[in-house]
């Protein structure tokens, strides 16, 4: 099999805003795999949170050789060979493993959510983001993500309260936090989540940073909605010292290396009892399929990064009023525009 990739970037609607930063383009790199007649894609987001960006993944994806490699089939050997060329770069890592089950799905003539034996009517609706911003810009967004039932509200800064007011002043829907590591101690949060809680929030994602485990303990005993891990969690390896701690986790293909590793945490995260949310970077509908069609197993999803951009390289993927509707058509389903 033969390896390509090519960085493009995708460009923001509106320039979007964390607890960390704020940016208008997100610099990705499409990867496919070519296996006599049929090409598997696949796409890495890299995150700077994560020590990646676009160079890290080239570099990364240059060194990787599939051609030992005589069809997709064995994703065990090539995955864990990819996975010992070097620690980190789950991102790259994740290109190859959405590539490669692409082209499994269209060897095998069959949409990728049958080969695990999945439901297509079981997927979650996802959640539309709204990042941190002004009143009016926020406004915006809320009549942008009309069809969409549940918002994901960006917080962790000192406008908290205004921007859940203005959001009240627009909607009801039920809407769900994330502060991205933000409230800097666990008295802080407790006080932003109490008063969140009567705002209608149904959950909240990463309120401490990410390696503040004892201050979610702590912060467990006195707020009421579940809390969601995102940044505490990156791989199955992490998951161990979460159990107790945290309700949930935010599982993205780019921090634990793609679908497969994906599917390791979802199965291992049900053993202890925990909720899974299915989230993303800002991505093409290459990377948001792949997570799309495992998404029946989860309870949460946050898969919106392409509905976030202007310059959507790839079409296929749809959703009504929220719901993802996963593709019929072999493999991830997509097609470059
Ligand atoms: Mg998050």
């Amino acid at each position: 099999m033969k390896l390509r990739c090519k960085p493009y970037t995708l460009n923001l609607r509106h320039p979007f805003t964390i607890a960390r930063g704020s940016r208008t383009q997100q610099a990705n790199v499409l990867v496919e795999i070519e296996d006599g007649s049929d090409i598997g894609y696949g796409e890495a987001a890299p995150s700077g949170r994560y020590g990646e960006d676009q160079e890290s993944v080239l570099k990364f994806l240059g060194r990787v050789d599939l051609v030992a490699f005589k069809d997709p089939f064995q994703l065990e050997d090539i995955l864990s060979f990819v996975d010992v060329l070097a620690p980190g770069n789950e991102s790259a890592k994740a290109a190859i493993d959405i590539a490669l089950h692409d082209l499994i799905g269209k060897k095998l003539k069959i949409p990728l959510w049958k080969l695990w034996g999945l439901n297509p009517d079981k997927t979650p609706v996802t959640s539309f983001t709204i990042g941190i911003d002004t009143p009016e810009i926020i406004e915006e967004k809320i009549r942008e993500a009309q069809e969409f039932p549940v918002l994901k509200v960006k917080v962790g800064v000192p406008e908290d309260e205004e921007i859940i007011r203005t959001i009240r002043k627009f909607t009801d829907k039920p809407l769900r936090v994330d502060a991205n590591e933000g409230w800097k101690s666990k008295e802080l949060a407790r006080d932003k989540i109490l008063w969140l809680e009567n705002q209608g929030v149904e959950l909240v994602e990463q309120p401490l940073p990410a390696q503040d485990i004892e201050g979610i303990a702590w912060l467990r005993n006195h707020i009421h909605v579940p809390i969601i891990a995102d940044e505490s969690i990156r791989t199955l390896h992490d998951l161990p010292e979460l159990r107790g701690v945290y309700d949930g986790i935010n599982i993205k293909l780019m921090k634990c290396g793609g679908v497969r590793q994906a599917l390791k945490m979802i199965h291992a995260a049900r053993a202890m009892s925990l909720k899974i949310m299915l989230g993303c970077m800002i991505e093409s509908s290459v990377a948001i399929a792949a997570a799309a069609h495992i998404s029946p197993l989860v309870d949460y999803a946050d898969l919106d990064g392409n509905l976030l951009i202007t310059n959507e390289p790839f079409t296929g993927l749809k959703q009504t009023s929220g719901k993802i509707i996963l593709p019929t058509e072999p493999g991830l389903g997509i097609k470059p525009c």
